[in-house]
């Protein structure tokens, strides 16, 4: 198996729309006070941000789960980068598979959201990967390349760049250490050129399981968790 030393990694927490305010407010509070010495990011919904600000204090960082295409104007229901800005985010997922699939979210679009991201100086978190059909397919490189090509010209101080594969969000599986290894490999030879500070996180069905052995792996930077970062005793158990 690939291995690397163990130092702080990036963790990230995606709260995606599992969690009401209230929950959303108490997770927060109590996420503040884990003691890690990782790198801890929380993307609450839209709605709770300001509180969710307040509740995780200084050490952990606040992401937002999206980002309008748009910085301003007539765009009802959307939130800009300068909003999220003002609300502290340092943060922005950005072209998760969720929205890609289930909204359409196309690539002008995603590229829009990543320039505007990084002109309020949010670090995008850049999300890639197959579906199931893909991979059999013997084509994942392709569609990641194909991905990755929405970066073309543009220019980041700090990128952080999620490989996902779409058939591992949600399900319980994951890929073995050695398929995460080659794509983080091959993410970081593709991405790595234009981008001073790239950070490459796996994530899909990461819980307090396999944790260990995924931070393990050559070229993981550090993890973006869906479910599993919303239930405390899980959560607590992947950040340290
Ligand atoms: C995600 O959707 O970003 C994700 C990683 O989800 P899960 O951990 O639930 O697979």
């Amino acid at each position: 198996m690939p291995l690397q030393p163990l130092k702080p990694k990036l963790i990230i927490a995606n709260w995606k729309m599992y969690l009401g305010v209230k929950e959303s407010i108490i997770l927060a509070r109590q996420t503040s006070k884990i003691k890690t010495t990782n790198e801890i990011v929380v993307c609450p919904s839209f709605v709770v941000l300001p509180l969710a600000k307040k509740e995780l204090g200084k050490k952990v960082k606040l992401g937002a789960q999206n980002v309008a295409w748009r910085e301003g104007g007539a765009l009802t229901g959307e939130v800009s980068a300068s909003m999220l800005s003002e609300l502290g985010c340092k943060y922005v997922i950005v072209g998760h598979s969720e929205r890609r699939s289930l909204l359409n979210e196309s690539e002008v679009t995603i590229r829009e959201k990543l320039k505007l991201a990084v002109a309020k100086k949010i670090i995008p978190i850049f999300c890639v990967g197959e579906t199931a059909e893909a991979r059999k397919a013997g084509e994942t490189v392709k569609v990641i390349k194909g991905q990755l090509a929405v970066l073309n010209n543009l220019s980041f101080d700090k990128l952080v760049i999620a490989y996902e594969p779409v058939w591992a969000i949600g399900t319980g599986r994951v890929p073995t250490t050695e398929e995460i290894s080659d794509v983080h490999g091959f993410i970081r030879a593709e991405a790595g050129k234009s981008v001073k500070n790239l950070q490459i996180v796996y994530g899909g069905s990461v819980d307090e399981n396999n944790i260990k052995k995924i931070l393990a792996v050559t070229g993981v930077d550090g993890v973006l968790v869906g479910g599993a970062s919303t239930k405390l005793n899980s959560w607590k158990k992947i950040i340290n």
